[in-house]
């Protein structure tokens, strides 16, 4: 029974050394509690802001303990009725081969066909994040043009999905011309930029989107951010998600130099996290269910295998090493 430990707060990019995997005896179960194998851990970019010791809308991680994230699991002994032996669960109890829990803490998955690590992505805190964004948040309209930054990201080729099926105009951008292929040719978006390649990010955008950008769905922030505020439209809102070109920063990183864009354009700009919408969940699953089932939303995974290969997917993340949801299957 192996975990994995944060040793220390990452300077800058998080490199392996921070994290240490630990050996444990399996726990022994009690009356009332249940135990899990986990099958599916889930890496996410929000992880690397936990890490830091600051006031946030979540704890830091603690040093020397086993890290919390998202995880797809079976009972493989039961001494609690609701989670008989054989049962998938998913819960925040990952970075960890095995747990018990009095079941509080633990989502059953629903009976489905679908593979069970889509509940730490396309149907689950991703695609959930995507579906939020767009439709509460960025209130999209059909029609509306619609740009998307971390594209082929597990956020990202959602958002673009879900766009795409609502009648809009979608242009993204991503860091690698096989993900822009990914894009164009699977996911039928209209344009796609390469940042990594672009010589002007504004101009590429702007070629992208040539009639403008009424609603933005930040995951990047930076130049991205100030590049998208000269394109909007009159009236543009962005749904701010995530901003993962500054998680790594060691210094504080300037804003954009043309705010007054958002009065010049009347911009609604408004962040959230996924997890104060949660009430909003089973609306969310029965509708990508339906989607899925008629074969409008597809989605990627990148596997790593083995629990000692977390911290190198969790890294692979602000390396750009994922199309689509970053996974460790473990064996
Ligand atoms: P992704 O699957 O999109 O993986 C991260 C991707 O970000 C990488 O593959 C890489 O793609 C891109 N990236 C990494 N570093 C940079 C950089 N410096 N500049 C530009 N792009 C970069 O992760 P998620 O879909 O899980 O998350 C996407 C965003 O959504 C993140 O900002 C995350 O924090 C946010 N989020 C917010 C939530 C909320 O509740 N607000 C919930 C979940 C996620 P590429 O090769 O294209 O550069």
């Amino acid at each position: 029974n192996r975990e994995i430990h944060l040793l220390n707060r990452p300077q800058g990019m998080p490199v392996k050394a921070d994290f240490n995997l630990v050996s444990k005896p399996v726990p022994v179960l009690e009356e009332g509690q249940v135990l899990i194998k986990n099958l599916w851990l889930s890496v996410d970019p929000y992880m690397r802001g936990r890490m830091v010791e600051r006031a946030s809308y979540v704890e830091p991680f603690a040093l020397n303990t086993v890290l919390s994230g998202g995880a797809v699991g079976e009972v493989v002994e039961s001494r609690h009725p609701q989670f008989p032996v054989g049962s998938k669960v998913s819960s925040m109890n990952g970075w960890r081969e095995y747990f018990t829990s009095e079941g509080n803490d633990l989502q059953l998955l629903p009976k489905t066909e679908i593979a069970d690590q889509a509940f730490l992505s396309v149907l689950g805190m991703t695609g959930m994040t995507a579906y939020t964004g767009l439709l509460k948040i960025a209130e999209l309209k059909e029609g509306d043009r619609v740009f998307v930054s971390a594209a082929s990201g597990a956020v990202g080729a959602i958002v673009c999905q879900i766009a795409k099926l609502k009648g809009c105009y979608v242009a993204g951008s991503v860091g690698s011309d096989e993900k822009a292929r990914y894009l164009l040719d699977e996911l039928r978006v209209d344009a796609v930029v390469n940042y990594k390649t672009s010589e002007d990010l504004q101009t590429s955008i702007a070629e992208a989107c040539p009639e403008g950008i009424d609603v933005y769905f930040e995951n990047v922030g930076g130049d991205h951010l100030e590049a998208v505020l000269n394109l909007m439209n009159d009236h543009g809102r962005i749904a701010v998600c995530g901003m993962i070109g500054q998680y790594n920063a060691t210094s504080a990183q300037p804003g954009p130099a043309n705010l007054a864009q958002i009065v010049i354009k009347k911009l609604k700009i408004q962040g959230f996290i996924v997890f104060e919408h949660w009430d909003g969940y089973p609306e969310f699953v029965e509708q990508m269910m339906q989607w899925i089932a008629a074969g409008k939303i597809s989605w990627k995974e990148t596997v790593f295998e083995g629990i000692e290969q977390t911290p190198e997917a969790f890294i692979g993340l602000f390396n750009g090493h994922n199309l689509g949801k970053m996974l460790v299957k473990l064996t």
